[in-house]
């Protein structure tokens, strides 16, 4: 996609998430959080959902998860700016309770837009519900995140050939050592899958 529509394209998915009332969850949103950083990144983050400081300020990790993100990305030398980072839902859901069903499935065809403008090289799943959602696109099964993390896959998800690394969700490595000594050795994969030569 050429740079000017990338940028159009992203600006009409904003103004159609903040107007969304397609699942229970605009209710009780502060802000919808599409997403934040570049939209030429090689590499997409998707996590799971908005939670209180992501509400208030309208964009994706601001909170505690998003500090360790932060921190763990930049141990491994990757840069922040040039990474596009989002969620499988785009409104915080109440007491930051998981994603239903029927919001995931009113909500994802957000992402699979945003999966289309940018058109990444690498998909980073972070936690369960990204997991599920990108390996049922690319038609794997999904089993439990100790079993697939840390694995690089090539798949066909929507009709693009993307590399997909899933992972722990950074809250669950918040107070856990052991899970945060193996989310920095994923993401240390991702910032060699990164410096490869690509034919796609
Ligand atoms: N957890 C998520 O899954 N996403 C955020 O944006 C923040 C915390
Ligand atoms: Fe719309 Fe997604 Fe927000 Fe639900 S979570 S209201 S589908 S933007």
């Amino acid at each position: 996609m050429l740079s000017s529509d990338r940028e159009a394209a992203m600006k009409d998915l904003v103004e159609r998430v903040k107007k969304c009332t397609k699942c229970k969850l605009h209710v009780g949103r502060r802000n919808p959080v599409v997403g934040r950083g570049s939209l030429y990144s090689k590499v997409m983050f998707i996590g799971e959902a908005p939670g209180y400081h992501e509400d208030v300020q309208g964009l994706p990790f601001v909170g505690a998860a998003g500090k360790l993100l932060s921190q763990l990305l930049a141990s491994v030398g990757i840069n922040e700016q040039e990474v596009y980072i989002t969620n499988v839902v785009k409104c915080r859901p109440p007491e930051n309770r998981d994603p239903e069903p029927d919001e995931i499935e009113a909500c994802t065809p957000y992402l699979d837009e945003q999966i289309k403008i940018i058109s990444p090289a690498i998909i980073v799943t972070l936690g369960r519900h990204s997991a599920n959602y990108i390996f049922s696109k690319a038609g794997w099964n999904f089993s439990s995140i100790e079993k697939i993390r840390g694995k690089v896959r090539i798949g066909k998800i929507l009709g693009l050939n993307i590399i997909v690394i899933p992972t722990y969700h950074p809250a669950a490595a918040l107070y856990n050592p052991a899970l945060k000594a193996k989310l920095e050795q994923d993401l240390r994969m991702v910032k060699e899958e990164l410096i490869k030569p690509r034919l796609f």
